[in-house]
């Protein structure tokens, strides 16, 4: 086990009423953002729940894009390797055409509204495929759908970084990273958008599917120019948005500072995680950021309200 700083600490060294009967001071590590190969990261979810014991994670949940399908696996996993298990989304969703990702931990991905319109992202995912081909095409990258998909193999959710994966398998960029940096981050000759709900509109779903909604990374790479704290407010106030991702890579440190100021001027929680890629995403390791113990406690409150105010039947978290 280990203390804040992430160093191990060893209850014999503590003196007092505070020392624990015997072994090592518990402090539980979280880590409520992660990818799975069925959708864009690169390990399948045996591995990655298997990375997870190693990087020393207490709590772990699996947050593929747009799909479910990694859940039952991962509680397989989980229970084998006595750590926790939160089934959980990232939900692809657009403001004013700038994407925005919503965490959604313990819905019911079989809640028909939110099944038909995660249904629909993924079909628009798929559909984006030859439009990037042509265009990257166009511009003399040599690439075909064909080599696309057999990298999105075993995913329902095909993203951008299947496309990347196809352009370091036939020689035309090193890694994901250039790929994105030369062809496919927004603004380049190979981003296509694709169809994605209307946040308020995602957050209801959730909610009624008895789930949790987080806004992730709201001041990551395209979601700053619109998740200001007005826009935060309101999803809260209209929507009952329950929390923010705030200690994740793309934020900066003073990012982190003014998010958690928000977060408590909303009264709302908030959340740090790794937003893991598996191979797929450098500076991402499993447990760079965490999300403490109090405010994932919040989170399991929030998701006993709301599954209590649901039809759906929702999964549970796994906590040994
Ligand atoms: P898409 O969902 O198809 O629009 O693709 C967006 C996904 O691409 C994000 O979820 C990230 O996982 C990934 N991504 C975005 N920028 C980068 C980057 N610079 N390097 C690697 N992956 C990235
Ligand atoms: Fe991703
Ligand atoms: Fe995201
Ligand atoms: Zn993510």
């Amino acid at each position: 086990m280990h203390n804040c700083q992430g160093k191990p600490v060893n209850a014999d060294s503590i003196s007092g009423d505070n020392r624990p009967a015997k072994g090592l001071v518990p402090l539980v590590r979280i880590d409520l953002h992660t990818h799975s190969n069925r959708s864009d990261g690169t390990d399948p979810v045996d591995v990655l729940m298997t990375h997870a014991q190693q990087a020393g994670l207490d709590v772990i949940a699996l947050t593929d894009h747009d799909t479910a399908d990694g859940w039952v696996e991962a509680r397989g996993a989980a229970e084998e390797l006595g750590i926790g298990f939160v089934p959980g989304l990232e939900i692809s969703c657009k403001l004013n055409g700038i994407s925005v990702h919503l965490l959604s931990y313990l819905p019911d991905p079989s809640y028909p509204p939110l099944a038909k319109d995660l249904q629909v992202i993924r079909d628009g995912r798929t559909d984006r495929i030859p439009t990037i081909v042509a265009r990257l095409n166009s511009i003399g990258v040599p690439l075909t759908v064909e080599e696309v998909l057999a990298q999105a193999t075993g995913t329902p959710s095909v993203g951008r970084p299947h496309v990347a994966d196809a352009l370091v398998a036939n020689g035309t960029v090193a890694n994901r990273s250039e790929a994105f940096d030369r062809f496919l981050a927004d603004g380049r000759a190979g981003h296509v958008p694709h169809y994605a709900l209307e946040p308020g509109h995602a957050i209801d779903l959730v909610r009624e599917a008895g789930g949790v909604p987080v806004i992730a990374h709201p001041w990551g790479r395209s979601s700053h120019k619109v998740m200001t704290e007005e826009t935060l407010a309101g999803l809260v106030q209209d929507h009952g948005l329950a929390g923010i991702e705030i200690d994740h890579q793309d934020h900066s440190p003073q990012s982190r500072t003014a998010l958690r100021a928000i977060a408590e001027n909303l009264g709302i929680i908030y959340t740090g995680s790794s937003d893991h890629h598996g191979a797929g995403k450098i500076d991402h390791d499993l447990g760079v950021n965490t999300t403490q113990p109090e405010q994932f406690e919040r989170l399991l409150e929030v998701a006993k309200v709301n599954a209590a105010a649901s039809d759906a039947q929702v999964p549970e978290a796994y906590l040994p």
